[in-house]
């Protein structure tokens, strides 16, 4: 099985790497392997809000031999080229990072929602899949938290007739 190499940006929720495994295992047929806390890395961070693709580079320069892709999960708040913040980024076929910051509420299923769409968008990225102009589909662009709620965690039958393409291509499926 592929495996994932996951990394905390950051001490990280206990239920929040439990629920990003989970999701990268049922809907990716990945393998995820926590290895470890990174710490922030503060070029060009603005306050305690990080620049996401940073992270996302140091990540990928301790990327195990043996993984696939790697991943990334941070309670910072992220930005990234010309936005103000952004919930995650991905770079197509290598990994992504994705922030909770933003995502965080005292309905703790609403919060696990959330967490589950942004890495299930971030993962329809690294797997090579645009945006997508459903707003029910979890590779619809997010602006907001509104639009996060908006969507499902699904992807709608167009963006899963890639996904499955691209898993195939992989040989993940
Ligand atoms: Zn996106
Ligand atoms: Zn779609």
């Amino acid at each position: 099985m592929a495996v994932i190499s996951l990394y905390g940006i950051g001490a990280l929720l206990p239920e929040v790497e439990e629920e990003a495994e989970k999701v990268l295992r049922e809907k990716f047929n990945l393998e995820p392997r926590f290895e470890g806390l990174l710490p922030p890395d503060a070029t060009l961070s603005r306050g305690s809000q990080l620049l996401a693709d940073v992270q996302l580079k140091n990540i990928l320069s301790v990327k195990p031999e043996d993984a696939l892709f790697v991943g990334g999960i941070t309670p910072y708040d992220i930005y990234s080229n010309g936005l103000n913040f952004v919930f995650g980024i991905a770079l197509p076929f290598k990994g992504f990072l994705v922030s909770y910051a933003r995502l965080l509420s005292d309905d703790r299923e609403l919060f696990l929602s959330r967490l589950r769409k942004e890495i299930t968008h971030e993962m329809g990225h690294v797997f090579g899949l645009p945006h997508c102009p459903d707003p029910k589909c979890v590779m619809h662009f997010s602006n907001s938290l509104i639009d996060t709620d908006l969507k499902s965690e699904e992807f709608c039958p167009s963006c899963k007739r890639k996904m499955i393409e691209s898993m195939e291509k992989l040989g993940l499926l």
